[in-house]
């Protein structure tokens, strides 16, 4: 961490965004910056996070703060002469001006988009457990709500139905607001759940995910309920290729970019690939989305211990989309799938 800072002429590395002071901290409270010095780490925040700091972040000095955060943190710099790296995604415009002014000019700033996002990157077999874990419980609870779909059930009661039932299994909540999405809102990639009921002969997406100890998994499994027409199993047979195309992909050394390609060639193939309207896949961790991403032209090479999700999908506006989704982990030799869950399509 410190070399990492060190090597782009930093002394001080400040974090800031609670997965980020989470990941080097331990601290898990909203209000938090956290200073790394060749000798030092120091936790800033507010009074409301006092106790819970020492608790969870016993090795870092604490500063509890009366007045503004970014201010006692940049007046805190201004002491001495540093060059600090930072994120600047992790800062909002106010809260920089602020900072920038507080800690005056002797401060010089490195952008260090990557440091701690790269380190967050590769996951430790404790975080690959968490991961693999949130994974299980996102299958069980994508089976027993496929069980539920029928004509008739409104797309809220299932987002409702699946959030109970993850929080059951032990989930901490949702990676995010599950997606439900049936008939033509299916050609929605990120339609959220509706009162609108699912009718007979139509296709439903549920994109859902479960946080464990703090990870997060994303999974993704496309239904018909009724007989699917020749033209949509075709359709779902072309993503299901592009899925175990890209999942071949997986290994060290891959250029990010490249699973991402290898999927669109699977889809323009079969002449959908311009239905295809996001990449094939992103890191997951303690946020959703995090880094590598499988998108076009990402030079980034992929590592043993990243996990990604695989999710090529298809959608055609007015008639309908798919997608299948699943976590998977680069291992030394190739990829090892997290979410362990039947792919073929499923005819209700
Ligand atoms: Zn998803
Ligand atoms: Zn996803």
């Amino acid at each position: 961490m410190r070399q990492a800072a060190a090597a782009l002429g930093a002394d001080t590395l400040l974090a800031k965004g609670s997965a980020d002071v989470f990941y080097l901290s331990g601290f898990t409270g909203d209000a938090g910056v956290l200073l790394i010095e060749p000798t030092d780490a120091m936790l800033f925040t507010d009074g409301r996070f006092e106790t819970q700091a020492k608790d969870e972040s016993p090795f870092t000095e604490l500063r509890v703060v009366r007045g503004k955060l970014d201010t006692a943190v940049g007046e805190y710099l201004s002491r001495k002469a540093r060059k600090v790296a930072y994120a600047p995604s992790q800062w909002t415009l106010t809260s920089w001006r602020v900072l920038h002014r507080a800690a005056g000019a002797r401060t010089r700033w490195r952008e260090a988009e990557d440091l701690v996002a790269g380190l967050r990157a590769v996951k430790s077999p404790m975080e690959v457990g968490a991961i693999r874990d949130a994974g299980k419980v996102a299958c069980e609870v994508m089976e027993e709500v496929i069980g539920l779909v029928r004509p008739g059930v409104a797309e809220l009661d299932l987002a409702a139905e699946i959030g109970y039932r993850l929080r059951r299994r032990g989930a901490g909540g949702e990676s995010f607001e599950s997606i439900v999405a049936s008939g033509e809102r299916t050609a929605l990639p990120h339609a959220r759940a509706s009162e609108r009921r699912i009718g007979k002969n139509e296709l439903v997406v549920l994109d859902l995910g479960a946080i464990l100890r703090r990870y997060c998994s994303d999974l993704t499994r496309t239904v018909f309920v009724g007989r699917a027409p020749a033209r949509i199993r075709k359709w779902y047979k072309a993503i299901q290729e592009a899925h175990a195309i890209a999942r071949e992909c997986l290994a060290p050394g891959v250029a990010a970019g490249e699973v991402d390609r290898a999927a669109r060639q699977v889809l323009d193939g079969h002449r959908i690939g311009t239905h295809f309207v996001h990449s094939t896949g992103h890191g997951i961790g303690l946020e959703i989305h995090e880094e590598p991403r499988l998108a076009r032209g990402q030079q980034q090479r992929l590592k043993a211990g990243m996990v990604v999700t695989i999710e090529p999908g298809v959608y055609i506006p007015g008639t309908g989309g798919i997608r299948i989704e699943d976590d998977v982990l680069v291992t030394a030799n190739g990829s090892e799938l997290l979410t362990q869950l039947e792919r073929d399509l499923v005819e209700l």
